[in-house]
């Protein structure tokens, strides 16, 4: 499959991964628009939270879970972080592979630009 996302999973693209498990992966984004900036995917190809069908919340409340886990293994968790999923062009979606970005480690803005 010509996905990125599915790629990195395989290993055909290398990430820096943060975290794994049977059905989720978390990587640092390769353009961190943070001090932390981690993505969090699920293995299973989703192209964007519109494909979200029931038979998936489980693997959704995960994806929630890690990100969770990896901000406070960070150091974040109190301070404050973000938890962004983007759908379609004009939310600035680029990879169609539903992923949380985890982004933390300075104030955010609202409303986001
Ligand atoms: P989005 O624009 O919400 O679809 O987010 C896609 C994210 O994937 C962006 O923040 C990119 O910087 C990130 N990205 C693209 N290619 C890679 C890669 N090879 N490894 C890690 N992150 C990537
Ligand atoms: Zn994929």
């Amino acid at each position: 499959m010509n996905c990125l996302f599915c790629r990195i999973i395989q290993d055909k693209i290398t990430s820096k991964r943060i975290y794994e498990d049977e059905s989720i992966l978390a990587f640092e984004d390769v353009s961190p628009q943070a001090p932390v900036h981690i993505l969090i995917i699920p293995k299973k190809h989703i192209p964007t939270s519109l494909d979200i069908e029931e038979k998936d919340h489980e693997l959704i409340g995960r994806m929630f879970q890690v990100a969770n886990k990896i901000a406070i293994d960070r150091g974040v968790a109190e301070r404050g972080f973000r938890i962004v999923m983007n759908c379609n062009s004009e939310a600035g979606q680029t990879v169609f592979h539903i992923h949380l970005h985890l982004l933390a480690g300075r104030a955010m803005n609202w409303p986001p630009g």
